[in-house]
């Protein structure tokens, strides 16, 4: 349920509704919406009810939030979520850039790969330090010691580190070292690592399922706000369908719908949405055409040589390319919207 406060609302007034609620169990949310404060109530439905919100002072209406994902849902926070990754905002209008390799695989290949991706304008380095791989003999990560690499380079280049964590055994020592956790799509739906990842209070990218619907995508997002933690954007990753021209289905319509259903920004990952490094750029165009807060592409220093994924990773002069080509068309956007 959501309480929009009338537009003259007194901060005193917006106070003790806020307290009333607590006070019966329930925890808010404020957010504004069209000049007006909204607070958004969620908890157990019963102790909702029993709330006679609509008489507090300063309340001017009371609507249901009919979604079933409440927290992750536009009617229960109407303005988009910008997310502070401690000095690069991820939503809000920045369209940021996460690049890196598939894997950490050396310290030498991940040092090469940060600096790149730094001097091309990245704001992010990615790579997988924990690797879930299809085959249980491809190589699996460096573990701890790829995280050490990851470090480095966020010190040796300022970029900010997204990385993976499987499960919930490593939450803790992945969030030592990641400004944001990412959950692969094979996870999407391990709930406990959700909640886990919801716990440790660092922002996650949450991807895409790899037969997930928007609903199932949404209530798994639900999973981690559910936890007090609502820095979350949801990356779409591409899908599994009959085509196997490319690795997976880039489903761009869901960069459109997912922002009209929700508040959290949204990232597309173009190299595993194709599989192929050919059509990452122009993917990677098309997902900032369809409104995309951000991208997130694999770079790898020689790809030929890459441990995983070099099919779809771009080199260093194709990198350089994307940038320059999102670039000009983000700022041509900027003028003509
Ligand atoms: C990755 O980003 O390297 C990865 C494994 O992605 P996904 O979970 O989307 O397959
Ligand atoms: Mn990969």
């Amino acid at each position: 349920m959501v309480i929009v406060m009338k537009a003259n609302a007194a901060d005193s007034h917006i106070r003790h509704v806020v307290s009333r609620i607590e006070a019966a169990g329930l925890s808010t949310c404020l957010s504004r919406g069209q000049g007006r404060i909204l607070i958004g109530i969620v908890g157990d439905r019963r102790l909702i009810a029993a709330l006679p919100v609509e008489v507090f002072p300063g309340v001017e209406r009371v609507l249901p939030v009919t979604d079933s994902y409440k927290l992750a849902s536009r009617q229960f926070r109407s303005e988009d979520t910008v997310i502070d990754t401690g000095g690069v905002e991820i939503g809000g209008g920045n369209l940021v850039v996460m690049a890196g390799p598939c894997a950490v695989e050396s310290r030498a290949q991940l040092l090469e790969a940060a600096e790149i991706a730094r001097e091309g304008g990245a704001q992010f380095l990615r790579g997988g330090a924990f690797k879930p791989r299809t085959s249980p003999y491809s190589f699996q990560g460096l573990e701890r010691q790829g995280l050490e690499y990851l470090a480095e380079a966020r010190e040796a280049t300022g970029l900010k580190i997204v990385t993976e964590v499987v499960d919930v055994t490593s939450v803790a020592m992945v969030a030592e070292y990641a400004d944001v956790l990412q959950i692969g799509a094979r996870n999407m739906q391990n709930f406990r690592l959700l909640q886990a990842a919801g716990q440790a209070g660092k922002p996650v990218l949450l991807k895409r399922g790899i037969a997930a619907t928007i609903s199932e995508w949404l209530h798994a997002a639900e999973y981690i706000l559910s936890e007090g933690n609502y820095k979350v954007a949801l990356c779409e990753r591409g899908i599994r369908t009959f085509e196997d021209y490319t690795r997976n289905t880039l489903d761009l319509s869901a960069v459109v719908a997912v922002k009209k259903l929700s508040h959290l920004p949204v990232i597309v990952d173009p190299s595993h949405g194709t599989g192929r490094r050919e059509l990452v750029c122009p993917m990677a165009m098309a997902a900032v055409a369809a409104g995309a807060d951000g991208l997130m592409v694999e770079m790898h220093p020689k790809p030929s040589e890459a441990l995983s994924d070099g099919s779809q990773s771009l080199d260093p002069d194709q990198y350089r390319e994307l940038m320059a080509a999102v670039s000009s068309l983000a700022a041509f956007l900027r003028q003509a919207m």
